[in-house]
C-alpha cells in the first residue's frame, strides 16, 4: 500500500478495497517500527487519526468523498493544529498546544485527508539540516548516517521512507525543495501568498511559504488543489483564481521553452550533479522542449542577501516568544527582566540566537541602512533578473542543490558552509516565485534533485513540466532500501 500513489490509494478505498482505517493502521505500524530509526515525528497522533479515517470511511460509504477523503498524511509541527502540540522543532514551544488549527491544515482536514501526526524541523524552521531541532536530528533514509536536509527534514524523510502519503512543509529560502532533494522526493514551494499563512509559526515572514513534500508531481498536485487560495486571515494572501493542478499534469511539452542560468553551473556545484541535471535536460529535450542559456547575473549576492533579510524578520517575529505569552518559561525568575533573558536563553538553541542577534545588529539605528536597506534593494535586483528571464523562457531549471546529502555533524560548527546548501533555492523565495525539486539520476546511492522555477503563479505548469518527466522515467519511484 505504502508504494501507491494518492491517486491509486484514493481509487482503492473507493473500491473498497480496503478501509482508510486499515491504510491508516498500516502507516501507523510503519511509523511505530520504522521511525525510531529516523526521528521524523516529533509527535504521532494515532488516536485522532483512526477517528479521522473512520469519519472518511463514512465519507466514502455514502459516496461524498473527494480526492483526498481517507488519505493519511503528516504536517510538519511548524503549523498550528487544534489541541495537539505545536513545538516548532524549539523547546520554546514545547509546552505549547495551539488552539486553533491552520488555514492549510484546516484545508487539507475538510477535504477529508488523515493527520497522522507533526513532523521534526530545524528549530524555528532555521537550518538546512534537521540538525537544529530541540528534538535532535532526523536521518536521511537513504544512509542513516547523513542529514535529510532542512528545515522540513522530517517531512522528507516520512515520505521518503513511506511513513505518509504525502507531507506539508514551509520554504522560506529552500526547506522544502533542498530536502526533498537529499531525500529523493518532489518537494514544491508555490508562489508567495499562493497559500496561506495563517496558523503558520512565522521565521521570515516576507519570504515564507507553505508547501508539499510528496512523492511524486501528481501526488503534490493532489494537495496543492486543496491547500491553494485566498485565506482573508493572511494579509499576503493573493486574490487569484486557483487552477486545477491535477488537470494540467499532462499538458503537452512541445515547445517549451527551458531556460538554463549560466550562474547555477558554475564553481561550489559537485560536477557530477551538473552531469545529471544535463541528463535530465536532454530528457526534456526529447520531450519536447528547447533549451537556452541565461543569465541570473545577481543570483550569487541571494545567500548575502537572505542572510541580513531572513534574521532581520526573525528578529522581529521572534520577540513575542517572552516566556509570558507562549511556551517555555524558566524556573523561579527573580524579576520580569530576569524571566524574560533565562526563558530566552534556554528556551531558544544556539541557531536561532545567532539569527537573533544578526537580525537585531542589522535592524539597529545607524546599520538599518547599510544592511537592511541595502538588502532591500539587492533582493529587488534578483527578482529582476527573473523578471527579464521569464521574457525568454517558461521555466528555468537547475540544480537544487551543490551536493548530495552531507554526514552528520559534518557542517554544524561552519554556520557559513550550512548557508551555502541554499544557493540554487533562496534567489526564487527573494522573488517570490515557485519552485519545486524532482529526484533526478542518484549519485553513489544518493538521491539528486533537479530544480524547476517558475514565473509567478505558475505551478500548474510547473507540475506539469514535473510530470511528463516522472512519466517516462521511474526516479522518483526508488524506495531507501529498507523502506520499500
Ligand atoms: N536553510 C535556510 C535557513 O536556514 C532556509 C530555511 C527555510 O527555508 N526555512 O534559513
Amino acid at each position: 500500500m505504502q508504494n501507491k500513489t494518492i491517486a491509486q490509494l484514493a481509487a482503492d478505498l473507493r473500491l473498497r478495497l480496503y478501509s482508510s482505517v486499515e491504510l491508516t493502521q498500516h502507516y501507523l505500524e510503519r511509523i511505530a517500527r520504522l521511525d525510531p530509526r529516523l526521528n521524523s515525528f516529533i509527535t504521532v497522533t494515532a488516536e485522532q487519526a483512526l477517528a479521522e479515517a473512520a469519519r472518511a470511511d463514512q465519507l466514502l460509504r455514502s459516496g461524498e468523498a473527494g480526492p483526498l477523503t481517507g488519505i493519511p498524511i503528516a504536517h510538519k509541527d511548524i503549523f498550528c493544529t487544534q489541541g495537539v502540540k505545536t513545538s516548532c522543532g524549539s523547546r520554546m514551544l514545547d509546552p505549547f498546544i495551539a488552539p486553533y488549527d491552520a488555514t492549510v491544515v484546516e484545508r487539507l482536514a475538510a477535504a477529508g485527508a488523515v493527520m497522522l501526526g507533526k513532523t521534526n524541523m530545524d528549530e524555528f524552521a532555521m537550518g538546512s539540516s534537521n540538525e537544529t531541532s530541540w528534538y535532535g536530528p532526523v536521518k536521511n533514509p537513504w544512509d542513516e548516517g547523513r542529514v535529510p536536509g532542512g528545515s522540513s527534514g522530517g517531512s522528507a524523510a516520512a515520505v521518503a521512507a513511506r511513513l505518509c502519503a504525502a507531507a506539508t512543509g514551509t520554504d522560506t529560502g529552500g526547506s522544502i525543495r533542498q530536502p526533498a532533494a537529499f531525500c529523493g522526493i518532489t518537494g514544491l514551494k508555490p508562489t508567495y501568498g499562493l497559500c496561506s499563512r495563517w496558523g503558520m509559526v512565522a521565521f521570515a515572514s516576507s519570504l515564507d511559504q507553505a508547501g508539499v513534500l510528496a512523492r511524486s508531481a501528481a501526488d503534490a498536485a493532489c494537495l496543492l488543489d486543496e491547500m491553494a487560495g485566498f485565506d482573508p486571515r493572511d494579509s499576503t494572501s493573493a486574490e487569484v483564481s486557483v487552477p486545477d493542478y491535477v488537470d494540467a499534469l499532462d499538458n503537452d511539452l512541445h515547445g517549451l521553452r527551458i531556460g538554463l542560468p549560466r550562474e547555477y553551473f558554475g564553481g561550489g556545484l559537485d560536477p557530477a550533479i551538473g552531469d545529471r541535471v544535463m541528463d535530465a535536460v536532454r530528457e526534456y529535450e526529447r520531450l519536447g522542449a528547447c533549451i537556452q542559456e541565461i543569465s541570473l547575473p545577481n543570483s550569487p549576492l541571494a545567500v548575502p542577501v537572505y542572510y541580513v533579510i531572513a534574521p532581520a524578520e526573525c528578529s522581529s517575529n521572534l520577540a513575542r516568544f517572552d516566556g509570558v505569552r507562549y511556551g517555555y518559561r524558566c524556573a523561579d525568575p527573580s524579576d520580569l527582566e530576569d524571566l524574560y533573558k533565562r526563558s530566552r536563553a534556554e528556551g531558544f538553541g544556539a541557531e536561532v540566537k545567532r539569527r537573533i542577534m544578526i537580525g537585531t545588529y542589522v535592524l539597529s539605528a545607524g546599520y538599518y541602512d547599510a544592511y537592511y536597506l541595502k538588502a532591500q534593494r539587492v533582493r529587488q535586483l534578483i527578482a529582476a533578473d527573473f523578471r527579464r528571464a521569464f521574457e525568454q523562457v517558461d521555466v528555468i531549471m537547475g540544480p537544487t542543490t551543490p551536493t548530495t546529502a552531507f554526514a552528520l555533524g559534518a557542517k554544524l560548527d561552519d554556520p557559513v558552509a550550512m548557508y551555502l546548501n541554499d544557493i540554487y533555492t533562496i534567489p526564487a523565495n527573494l522573488a517570490g516565485l515557485p519552485a519545486l525539486s524532482i529526484p533526478i539520476e542518484p549519485l553513489a546511492g544518493l538521491p539528486v534533485g533537479l530544480q524547476i522555477i517558475g514565473d509567478h503563479f505558475q505551478e500548474a505548469r510547473l507540475l506539469n513540466v514535473a510530470h511528463r518527466y516522472q512519466h517516462v522515467t521511474h526516479w522518483h519511484q526508488a524506495a531507501p532500501p529498507g523502506f520499500d
